[in-house]
């Protein structure tokens, strides 16, 4: 059966709450219908309640960017899976290269935010990918399939089936260096391998894996239609609607 292509919206710390709302509107509106894709909006943590009950009733999902990996307790600052399920979100990002790098966050602890998230109820997107240097070695393949091996493989297979994979190359995010179409599919055949040597074809087939790292409208076409890219992770990209609906349209025009 052929997947479900996906395009998942990434806004980072941008944007106030009065901008979302317009950015999200103008995405609902400008949809292609019917809509042959799912896609995903993970607004700050601040503004999810708001846009997930604004997109309440249509195809449009809700991601946080982010979540703790305990249910409730003392971390200030922090908020849990639980509760971004409760606000009407269904999904949540974890393993970003930011969170990676800026804010410590090792293969232990993004393994415990997988398994708080499917806790909550909601499906992870797991974000992995080399660094520039990791690349330039050659080293891009084993690093890859480290970040699954620790992040995920503790799954079960059918609750793998449904975590969605991210490869964003460190090098492509936020830099306007795209990875080739060939790169990313080289990356994205090996990740969907290492996932059938371990668990099988049945969920290595249906298994989705989007590319992100500088996604643009100019490019998503070439990307998406790759035999193993089945959609994106779209940061920069994501604030501009014009842009943004194109991204989409490359993916399920
Ligand atoms: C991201 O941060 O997930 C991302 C892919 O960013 P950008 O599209 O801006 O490279």
């Amino acid at each position: 059966m052929p997947r479900t292509k996906i395009v998942a919206a990434n806004w980072k710390m941008n944007l106030l709450m009065k901008d979302g709302i317009s950015l999200t509107e103008a995405i609902c509106n400008g949809l292609p219908d019917p809509l042959r894709c799912e896609i995903i909006l993970a607004p700050p943590m601040l503004f999810l309640k708001e846009i997930a009950s604004l997109v309440d009733g249509t195809s449009v999902r809700t991601a946080a960017q982010n979540c703790h990996y305990e249910v409730s307790g003392a971390y200030t600052g922090e908020v849990s899976a639980e509760m971004v399920a409760n606000v009407g979100a269904t999904h949540c990002i974890t393993g970003h290269s930011e969170r990676r790098e800026l804010f410590n966050e090792n293969n232990p602890i993004i393994r415990a935010k997988v398994d708080a998230i499917l806790r909550a109820g909601l499906v992870p997107i797991f974000c992995c990918g080399e660094s520039l240097a990791i690349r330039t070695s050659g080293g891009q393949n084993a690093f890859v399939a480290n970040q699954l091996e620790e992040g995920l493989f503790h799954l079960a297979p059918d609750v793998l089936e449904h975590v969605i994979i991210a490869y964003e190359p460190i090098w492509a995010i936020g830099t306007g260096v795209t990875a080739s179409p060939q790169q990313a599919q080289e990356m994205h055949a090996f990740i969907r391998e290492t996932i059938r040597l371990k668990y099988g074809n049945g969920v290595a087939d249906a298994l989705r894996i989007l590319y992100g790292g500088s996604v643009k409208a100019d490019n998503a076409a070439s990307l998406f239609s790759q035999p193993d890219v089945d959609g994106g992770l779209v940061g920069g990209a994501s604030l501009q609607p014009d842009g943004f609906l194109k991204i989409i349209e490359a993916a399920c025009g």
